[in-house]
């Protein structure tokens, strides 16, 4: 069979399952809007939790870096992209958040590959809950370490791997806030079981940095717990892109020596680093941003159980809000005629999320009005 003709069986398979995904360019909009295809919607389908995207002052410093540090970082960290400016965003987030060390990559997809690659050898056991993200997955299915899943957030199971692998290195892996279902680890609990067994615990915080705990430093914080090795990343509530792994100082320097991505990838614009240095400033005073997601969540929550679909709703109390629809068609079918309606909420389906359990991933914002919630709840009624 031709190169080509495997991709053309693949495609009608995917059709078939009603799997087929596609790109569709949108325009530059300001949240909580989004345009594209010559409509213009609200925005429920994007991670941007406090509308950080667009902020003037992240902006202004982006532009004036740009003047000085060019749009690129000339090189990977270790040969000559690690600028002043990479050093200076790296001190405020080991500060902010209590740890000796933080590592910048350039995205929490590479961040999470280059620790548990780097990190784990022959012989070492990754137990990750079922839910981590797709970048955590892979990166244990490359490894040479033995991977075991545990059902998600059973800390039951989990106690019991750890017991069944207490003479090996053990590193637990979990997300803070679960992107796809939005609800949150028990961190202390987690952080108990690694300390009894001695295991390292690395919490991907993705969706929790910025939006969660005093000042939006995230899951850890908010449980008032330290785990091991934080994985943060830029792309969600910070409005840019990018990630961080924050850590002690020998598992910094250990990657430094070890992680693939970081040894082999270009480091990010100083510009950018320097935004960001900007960005996290806006993060630890916009407590008023903070409240207003929560009402936006709390108002949402409290429509869709005046609808009377509280049933399908997850048990989520974060920014991502899910819906299920169960079948991939009826998940599509309700998005489309959202989108009819000028609301945008993406349709997820397997193999993002389990057979049967495609959904509306709803998720809601800081930009966001009442009167735009109200709008979606008045969509859903109809759609759903
Ligand atoms: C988005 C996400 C990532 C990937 O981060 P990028 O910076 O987008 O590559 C990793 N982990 C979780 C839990 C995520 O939600």
């Amino acid at each position: 069979m031709t190169w080509t003709a495997r991709f053309q069986q693949a495609l009608a398979e995917q059709q078939r399952k009603q799997a087929y995904r596609r790109l569709i360019a949108r325009r530059a909009t300001q949240p909580p809007y989004l345009e594209r295809n010559g409509k213009r919607y609200l925005n429920f389908g994007g991670n941007d939790y406090l509308g950080l995207s667009h902020d003037p002052e992240i902006i202004r410093a982006w532009q004036q870096a740009l003047s000085c540090y060019g749009i690129g970082s000339g090189g990977s960290p270790l040969v000559s992209g690690h600028t002043e400016a990479h050093a200076t965003l790296e001190q405020q987030l080991q500060q902010w958040l209590g740890y000796e060390r933080a590592l910048l990559f350039s995205s929490g997809y590479s961040a999470n590959q280059a620790v548990l690659l780097g990190l784990l050898r022959q012989d070492d056991i990754l137990l990750a809950d079922k839910l981590c993200h797709a970048s955590m997955q892979e990166a244990a299915a490359l490894s040479p370490a033995l991977y075991r899943r545990f059902a998600h957030q059973r800390y039951d199971i989990l106690a019991q791997q750890l017991e069944t692998y207490a003479d090996n290195s053990v590193l637990i892996a979990s997300e803070g806030v679960f992107s796809m279902d939005g609800d949150c680890a028990d961190i202390p609990q987690l952080c108990a079981l690694s300390r009894r067994y001695g295991a390292l615990l690395l919490l991907d915080d993705a969706h929790g940095i910025g939006v969660l705990g005093k000042e939006g430093r995230g899951s850890a914080a908010a449980a008032g717990e330290h785990p091991d090795i934080l994985i943060i990343t830029f792309g969600k509530a910070v409005g840019s892109m990018g990630a961080a792994v924050l850590c002690n100082h020998e598992t910094a320097e250990y990657l430094i020596q070890f992680a693939r991505h970081l040894i082999y990838s270009t480091a990010i614009p100083p510009a950018q680093a320097v935004a960001l240095s900007t960005a996290f400033q806006r993060i630890r005073e916009a407590d008023g941003l903070r409240a207003k997601l929560q009402q936006n969540i709390t108002r949402f929550r409290a429509g869709i159980r005046q609808l009377g679909m509280a049933e399908r709703l997850l048990p989520s109390q974060t920014a991502i809000q899910p819906l299920i629809c169960g079948s991939n068609q009826a998940a599509l079918d309700a998005a489309e005629k959202l989108s009819a309606q000028g609301l945008y909420v993406p349709a997820i389906r397997p193999p993002t999320v389990p057979q049967g359990q495609a959904r509306l991933r709803i998720t809601l914002t800081a930009a966001h009005e009442a009167e735009h919630i109200d709008a979606l709840l008045q969509g859903l009624h109809y759609a759903v």
